[in-house]
Parts: C-alpha cells; sequence; structure tokens
C-alpha cells in the first residue's frame, strides 16, 4: 500500500471537501467526498417515493438498499457521484435532500452499506476522505485525522455563497437554521455520531484563507507520511 489515509471530519459546511481537494490535489491523492454518499440515498429515498409527507419510511429504504449502486466518476476533473448510473452530483446538493440527509444519515443499515463501499475505496492508500465519522469508524487506523470547525456564521456565508455561485438562492436563516440543525442531528444520533477523534488535530478555520488552510496542513501530511515510512 503506498501513500496515507487522511481523514478530515467536523460540521457541516466549515470547508472540509474544499480542504480534502486541495490536499488531494497537491499530493496527487484521491479524494472521497463521503457526505455526497449519504446525500444521493436520501434523493433516491425522494425519488422512489420513500418520504412522504415529510415522513421517511425507514424500513422500505433499508429493502431497497440492495438495490442502490453509487458510483465516483471522474469528469473533466472534477469528482462527480452517479447513482444507480445517473449523474446526481447536483442534485444532491440542494432541496429537499438538504432537510433529510441527516435523518437518513441515522440508519443503522445505510451507514454499514456505505461505511463498507468507503473501506474498499481506500484499499489502495493515498486517500483523503472527508465525513463526520471518517477519522472515529470508518478509518480509525488513519495516519492523518484533521477535525474542522468554524463559526456558524461563516459557514453560513460560505453555504450561502457556494449556493449563489450555483444559481441557487437560499435564504441566510433558512442556511443558518438547516446547518443548525443538522449539527444537532448528527452529533447526537447513536450510529457513528459526530465527534472528534481522541488524535484527530482541530483547524478552526474561521478566518483562514483557503491558501492559509493549505498551507497549515502541508507540513502535517509530510510528517504523517515520514512516520508511516519509518
Ligand atoms: O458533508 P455533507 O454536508 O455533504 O454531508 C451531508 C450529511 O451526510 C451530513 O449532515 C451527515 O448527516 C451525513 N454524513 C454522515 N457521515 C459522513 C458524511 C456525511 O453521517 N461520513
Amino acid at each position: 500500500m503506498s501513500g496515507i489515509i487522511i481523514a478530515i471530519d467536523g460540521f457541516s459546511a466549515c470547508g472540509k471537501s474544499t480542504l480534502a481537494k486541495q490536499v488531494a490535489s497537491h499530493f496527487g491523492y484521491l479524494f472521497i467526498d463521503s457526505g455526497a454518499m449519504y446525500r444521493a440515498i436520501t434523493l433516491y429515498a425522494l425519488q422512489e417515493g420513500l418520504i412522504v409527507g415529510g415522513n421517511l419510511d425507514q424500513a422500505a429504504l433499508i429493502q431497497h438498499l440492495p438495490r442502490v449502486s453509487l458510483e465516483f466518476k471522474n469528469i473533466r476533473g472534477q469528482q462527480r457521484i452517479y447513482l444507480n448510473g445517473q449523474d446526481v452530483e447536483d442534485e444532491i446538493r440542494k432541496g429537499e435532500v438538504l432537510n433529510y440527509v441527516s435523518p437518513v444519515a441515522t440508519i443503522r443499515e445505510v451507514r454499514e452499506k456505505l461505511v463498507k463501499e468507503q473501506r474498499a475505496m481506500a484499499r489502495q492508500g493515498a486517500i483523503v476522505m472527508d465525513g463526520r465519522d471518517i477519522g472515529t469508524v470508518v478509518f480509525p487506523e488513519a495516519e492523518l485525522k484533521i477535525y474542522v470547525t468554524a463559526s456558524l456564521e461563516v459557514r453560513t456565508q460560505r453555504r450561502f455563497d457556494e449556493l449563489s455561485k450555483k444559481g441557487v438562492y437560499m435564504d441566510k436563516n433558512e442556511i443558518s437554521k438547516n446547518l443548525r440543525e443538522r449539527d444537532r442531528i448528527d452529533t447526537s444520533r447513536l450510529e457513528s455520531p459526530l465527534k472528534k477523534a481522541d488524535d484527530a488535530i482541530v483547524l478552526d478555520n474561521t478566518n483562514l484563507t483557503k491558501e492559509q488552510q493549505l498551507q497549515w496542513i502541508i507540513p502535517l501530511v509530510d510528517l504523517a507520511l515520514s512516520k508511516s515510512l519509518s
């Protein structure tokens, strides 16, 4: 196995994926956005009518899981997720998926399926994966674990900017409410709640630019890499 496993966890919209992509591109690693997998299963549940009137039919979704196939493809240098052969990368970032992804992610069977797939993707090493349980559950043996935080205000602004760039308008109060609700569910659920792994290094990037956060992590990756070789 060549290269190390880098786990990046933290709250919603605090720049985990941005950091993970920066590291992947700097070191030539494979980047996996585990949140996209939970989002895609949520989209599937919505498409199949398993969420009706605000109620998620957990038992039905569990029954459907063997029919859900997820795949990441690199399209013109950008990673995109495919749900049963369809590119759903844009669709999973908006609409009802935002409201139901955290409830879907509480389901043990959903997590078991995705954790298994995430581990399979990392078999060749040299991977950076971001999510909520990567350093605690998916790769407790990861050579480098980062736990990212940022103020709610900054996270709201970043999510607002990200959506605006895609032409999606969402009220800032609504974004903030959605983030707080997802934080609440993600940290309090029974199955693999979001928490800092004991050996994770905390990065508060509230006041950091993208370039500054990359410069912060590069020596940590170098150190973890040299330790793994010695
Ligand atoms: O990272 P992202 O915001 O795309 O994740 C969407 C949701 O998926 C999170 O709010 C969380 O409920 C769930 N998730 C999870 N475990 C992961 C990644 C995401 O429970 N490893």
